[in-house]
């Protein structure tokens, strides 16, 4: 028997070690160089502080392949001793490939910061040889004829997902071991899992947060390892590093995929419909180890029942692997498995097992908690541990949980076939690229979708041929259909752990009705084309384009900061047979900085980069408002600042961030509230102040210098909890609405049902517009769908006409809200505008950015930014 011990990793000649892949700072020849500087660097951290070995993680009573490279042989610590940094975590992974052939490695993409989004297909070599022929099978197994289809021989697919959340480590670094043990363990039990299991790995879900939270520990690290809580290594600074490079919690974007790292991981799983998916978090520092099946009442309608039991049945055996390491643990409370965006979550609906693990985090490397010292390696050992009976529930339970998958489907044809809808349109006649955007997400999807036969009306709603889709109801995966597509209004629970409300056609702002045939489906979109966009013809007097199409205002930013003057229009017109609608953008041919010829030549570039179509006219004569009418409003070149830092919240900020970055190519200044007293405002034109966390941290004097800056004509934007800053701070004078709640035969026992049930946790609601206030440009429906997460309720002003965006009477769309609150919502407003001096104060109560795909409500902010000064 041989087990590694934590010096293990000398006794690995350097010479053998695979060097395919190199990091620049890991050169052989510089490892050659410091091994010794190592040992020392070693030898003093063993005086500091008990360093566990290997075989603190591994089983014990197993022979272990010495040519197969431990962790620390290739990294120059042990697991647990620091935090891995994701580029070693990639050197090892990259050279435990190499080295076996039960491990084979992939990349499939780049996250934001351009770190590859790695996967390791882990089997028996025997299975390798055949992979691709497993696969396929593995996939019938979902296709009609899979009846006669035998298990016994067919290998069940896991697929192992790590610290999704990049401050939740233990996952990521059990991965090391983890991944030695499948590549290095001898005998039987091995033997057995690699010969009847393809055990897909992801070491890091998120390796951007990884990285970043690796840093703050490690850089933080004494060598006397400090537990106390107050210690600065257990405060990470803002944004943390649980969220990727825009500062997005990828955890919520396995249904959306709008995210590169979810665009990879949702790419292999419809590539092998894996059976169990695990997905391994942490949690707070004096918690235990959870393990799913979550709360029982908070399980989405469209999860099976047997989804819950065999997850229950899974759970014994995480159950008795902890009972022999003596880690307690708790199961079916507090977790739930409602919105399928999370990772543990997903699978349920496409006949897979999603399980969620969560570990009490040492968030660095010791931590003082109620369940005494908690160590880093303790926390990777538990991860380590549930992973493994992972393996062995999915070993023994193998054709259980195939014929689970096999019925799912076969259920699900069955169900897909009765279906009373047999399609659903969505569209919008105005703007192609949203619509297309949301087709994005089916393709990403695996689901099928057809063009629009021809233009048609439906129910009073102009769907138009190639800004319309159909969606065929009788295919594979119509369960995932329903699940982006439904509305739903009543719960059996009154918690959620996330949102309670994603429908895919409101979130996009999008026409859509459901159809009793296919009579309106087209052919089926089977090469799904990238937007395009042109202009109709040279003119030597005006182009016109609309504000409705969602890159809008991609267009007008490239064109202002050309120096080209542009003008909106303030009022709908109409001329050659087109009709213009509010918010119409204006650009003359004469007296411009470019000639007639460099104009259309650079028109044709913003019209193929920002997919819209720009009109050529020939005259200023129109019906409605002239061309020449003082009621087309020049716009200005903007300059743009968002604050962010401590007090803000991170995940609102990086909305923005990304929406302006990567969708709008619109440059944003992120000041730091760190520094922004000190900064000098004058140039910018407008500043968003996103919602602010725990307190916020913006004083008197920030808001005299902003009153400041307003009234020399700034236009400043907050968004939700703002609001009681801008009404403390007399911005604005707001009324918020208010329901005193008193508990009336709750027990203290039922405390948190009662104030839970009180949250509005994020769900959709119905306001109707004014549309002939710039807020609303580029909007053709005078109804819009908006995402809210928070429970600000505001009167609406006496003047109507200031309140361009109020709730309706009835405005719930989808989602759980209590009743005390859908009362106070009802013809609410969310939205306040206010003239100070030469500037404005804009405030949203809501999210219009929510998790970069409520694509719906994105040009609300635009609009604030670009038609400010016209409000
Ligand atoms: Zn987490």
């Amino acid at each position: 028997m041989h087990l590694p011990t934590s010096l293990n990793w000398r006794k690995v000649p350097w010479s053998s070690t695979p060097y395919s892949v190199t990091l620049a700072f890991l050169k052989i020849e510089f490892m050659k160089k410091y091994v010794v500087v190592f040992l020392a660097v070693y030898a003093v951290n063993c005086l500091a502080q008990e360093t566990v070995g290997l075989d603190y993680y591994l089983p014990q009573q197993i022979n272990y392949d010495t040519s197969i490279p431990t962790p620390a042989s290739i990294i120059g610590h042990e697991v647990g001793e620091w935090h891995v940094t994701h580029d070693k975590l990639m050197f090892y992974m990259q050279t435990l490939a190499n080295s076996s052939d039960r491990i084979t490695i992939e990349n499939r993409g780049r996250t934001f910061e351009g770190r590859p989004i790695l996967l390791l297909t882990i089997t028996s070599p025997e299975n390798h040889g055949k992979i691709e022929k497993i696969r396929k099978e593995h996939i019938a197994l979902t296709e009609n004829g899979s009846t006669s289809m035998t298990l016994e021989e067919m290998p069940i697919v896991v697929y192992q997902g790590f610290s999704v959340h990049g401050n939740e480590p233990s996952g990521a670094n059990a991965g090391m071991a983890y991944a030695y043990y499948l590549a290095a363990a001898q005998g039987p039990e091995i033997d057995k899992i690699l010969d009847n299991m393809v055990i897909l790995m992801d070491p890091s879900f998120n390796p951007d947060g990884l990285q970043r939270f690796a840093y703050w520990a490690n850089t933080n690290k004494s060598i006397n390892l400090n537990s106390d809580s107050n210690e600065r290594e257990y405060h990470e600074v803002w944004p943390g590093g649980r969220t990727n490079h825009y500062w997005f919690d990828i955890n919520r974007d396995w249904l959306p995929v709008q995210l590169p790292e979810s665009r990879a991981r949702i790419k292999t799983f419809h590539k092998w419909l894996p059976n169990i998916l695990t997905d391994h978090h942490e949690m707070g520092t004096n918690s235990t180890f959870f393990f799913q099946p979550g709360e029982p009442t908070r399980v989405h309608p469209l999860t099976p029942k047997l989804n819950q039991e065999l997850t229950a049945e899974i759970g014994t055996y995480h159950a008795k692997a902890l009972n022999k390491i003596g880690s307690l643990y708790y199961s079916e409370e507090n977790y739930d498995d409602y919105y399928y965006g999370k990772g543990s979550t997903y699978p349920d609906v496409m006949g897979g097992i999603g399980i969620l693990f969560e570990q009490a985090s040492s968030r660095g490397h010791v931590q003082e908690s109620e369940n005494g010292l908690l160590t880093f390696p303790f926390t990777i050992r538990n991860q380590f541990t549930a992973a493994l009976s992972t393996i062995e529930a999915a070993k023994n339970m193998r054709t259980k949980i195939l014929s689970y998958q096999r019925d799912f489907y076969k259920g699900l044809r069955e169900e897909a076939a009765r279906n009373k809808t047999k399609a659903i349109v969505f569209g919008d006649h105005k703007d192609a690229a949203k619509t297309w955007h949301l087709a994005e997400i089916l393709d990403r999807q695996n689901i099928k979708f057809h063009e629009l036969k021809e233009d048609v009306s439906i129910g009073g709603t102009n769907y138009k041929k190639g800004s319309s889709y159909v969606v065929p109801m009788n295919q594979k995966n119509h369960r995932l259909i329903k699940a982006m597509f439904e509305k739903r209004t009543t719960f059996t629970d009154s918690l959620f752990y996330d949102i309670s409300a994603w429908t895919f056609p409101l979130a996009f702002g999008l026409d859509y009705n459901e159809l009793p045939t296919l009579s309106n489906a087209g052919s089926e979109v089977t090469d799904f084309k990238p937007l395009t966009g042109a202009v109709t013809q040279q003119s030597t007097y005006a182009y016109l384009f609309e504000w409705h199409e969602y890159y809008s205002p991609k267009a007008l930013n490239k064109i202002v900061n050309k120096g080209i003057r542009a003008k909106v229009a303030q009022y709908p017109f109409s001329m050659n047979g087109s009709t213009y609608d509010y918010g119409t953008v204006m650009i003359p041919v004469q007296n411009q900085e470019l000639s007639s010829e460099e104009l259309y030549e650079f028109l044709k570039e913003v019209a193929k980069e920002s997919y819209l179509t720009i009109t050529a006219v020939t005259t200023g004569v129109t019906q409605g408002i002239d061309l020449g009418s003082g009621d087309f409003e020049p716009v200005k070149k903007q300059k743009v600042a968002i604050l962010v830092g401590s007090g803000i919240r991170s995940s609102d900020a990086g909305e923005i961030w990304h929406l302006f970055d990567t969708r709008y190519d619109i440059k944003l200044t992120k000041i730091d509230t760190e520094y922004f007293s000190r900064t000098d405002l004058s140039s910018y034109t407008d500043l968003i102040i996103p919602s602010t966390g725990r307190g916020g941290s913006l004083g008197k004097a920030d808001a005299e210098k902003l009153k400041e800056w307003v009234k020399e004509g700034g236009t400043l934007i907050g968004y939700r909890t703002m609001a009681n800053w801008l009404d403390k701070q007399e911005f604005m004078d707001l009324t918020f609405k208010k329901d005193t709640l008193v508990a009336k035969n709750i027990s203290f026992g039922k405390k948190n049902d009662f104030l839970g049930a009180q949250v509005t946790g994020g769900a959709i609601f119905e306001a109707k517009t004014d549309r002939s206030h710039p807020i609303n440009f580029g909007y053709k429906n005078s109804t819009l769908a908006l995402f809210r997460n928070s429970n600000i309720y505001l009167k609406p002003e006496k003047d109507s006409y200031n309140n361009p965006i109020q709730y309706t009477n009835k405005p719930l769309l989808s989602g759980y809200i209590s009743e005390e609150n859908l009362n106070l919502i009802k013809n609410s407003v969310p939205f306040k505008i206010k003239r100070l001096g030469k500037g404005r104060v804009i405030l949203f109560t809501d999210n219009t950015n929510f998790r970069a795909f409520w694509y719906g409500t994105n040009k609300l902010l635009m609009n604030a930014i670009f038609f400010g000064p016209m409000m």
